[in-house]
């Protein structure tokens, strides 16, 4: 048998996101709930050369590109020594990172030069005093200025994720657009979903992708950009204003068919899928580096995997055991 990973629906799995911690330095609102939340002890989260067991055994079954997030990847002491590390492994083609920002003015240049090339950032206000009530008490200035030396010293692309929440940020689309042109951002907007802060949640909050586009064409008019098979979930636009906006829509319009996408959770969990609960305990393997076993237990996973989730606009009130921060997004 080939040593791919493939599912029933002849999906092959290309894509790995490694969540290297669920600690954040922020609070978003949406994403950490503020009561009854307990983080991961710290024996149960994978040590580096534990991830870089995992990464290595996922490459040998086809896993090309890896993705760090969290939590917040750049809490972890010493990042750039996994990052590097990854880069060594035969068959990874390339390491990227999710962030907050907040710490990119201090480590920017370490991990770029620790292999990291392209890398998305979360900001999901303009407005300092939004950016503050969301993020639970940081300064946009901060994260514009961590975005800057992120050019500075060549990261690019970069890419900027906007979660679409009505009520809180719908009237800055536009600004976003005009944000995206003036500094030559891919901003992408993404469909709000419901995992992570319940109380926050609410099915009425989504802006869905038609949505927001409507807004976009009240000033601008696009067209769409072609994109390569598997090139990621976005359907970017670019707009008359000179802006390449991507509309990522979870759920008012799925992309599961192409989904080459499989999660590693801090404490070792491998999930197939965003948006179910279903999960395989990987930490045993990993730390008795047990590779046949492991290979089993994923294959094992991948029948899982559903062909789509059955989470649409009108039905999802579904609330899942993790938040995003123990999952990675
Ligand atoms: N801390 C990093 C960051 O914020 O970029 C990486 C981890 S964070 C969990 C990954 C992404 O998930 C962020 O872009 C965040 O905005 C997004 N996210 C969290 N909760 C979400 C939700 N309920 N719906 C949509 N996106 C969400
Ligand atoms: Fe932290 Fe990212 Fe979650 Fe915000 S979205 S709390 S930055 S993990």
């Amino acid at each position: 048998m080939s040593d791919k990973l493939k599912d029933k629906y002849s999906r092959t799995y290309k894509y790995l996101r490694v969540s290297v911690t669920d600690r954040c330095n922020f609070r978003c609102k949406y994403c950490i709930p503020t009561h009854d939340f307990e983080f991961i002890p710290h024996s149960k989260i994978l040590k580096y050369e534990d991830i870089i067991f995992a990464v290595d055994s996922f490459s040998k079954l086809g896993i090309e590109k890896i993705r760090l997030t969290g939590g917040e990847p750049l809490v972890r002491k010493n990042i750039s020594f996994l990052i590097s590390e990854i880069g060594k492994i035969k068959g990874i083609k390339e390491t990227t990172l999710t962030t907050n920002g907040s710490l990119l003015g201090k480590f920017a240049t370490d991990i770029f030069d620790a292999g990291i090339r392209r890398i998305n950032i979360s900001l999901d206000s303009l407005k300092q005093d939004r950016y503050e009530y969301i993020t639970g008490g940081f300064k946009l200035d901060d994260i514009i200025e961590g975005i800057n030396q992120a050019i500075n010293v060549g990261l690019s692309p970069i890419k900027i994720n906007v979660v679409a929440i009505k009520t809180f940020n719908d009237d800055e689309i536009l600004d976003f657009c005009d944000f995206a042109a003036k500094n030559k951002l891919n901003v992408r907007f993404i469909e709000f979903m419901p995992i992570g802060n319940k109380i926050e949640w609410r099915k009425e909050h989504i802006i869905t992708g038609e949505e927001i586009l409507k807004i976009i064409s009240k000033k601008y008019s696009y067209e769409p950009v072609k994109k390569a098979k598997f090139e990621g979930p976005a359907v970017n636009y670019m707009l008359s204003n000179g802006a390449k906006i991507g509309i990522i829509t979870p759920i008012s319009n799925h992309f599961c068919s192409e989904c080459d996408k499989l999660r590693l959770t801090a404490d070792g969990k491998l999930r197939p899928c965003l948006l179910s609960d279903k999960e395989i305990n990987l930490f045993d393997e990993i730390k008795n580096r047990d590779f046949d076993k492991f290979k089993e237990k994923i294959r094992e996973s991948l029948k899982l995997k559903e062909l789509d989730h059955n989470i649409t606009n009108e039905g999802c009130d579904t609330q899942f055991k993790r938040t995003m921060s123990k999952i990675g997004g």
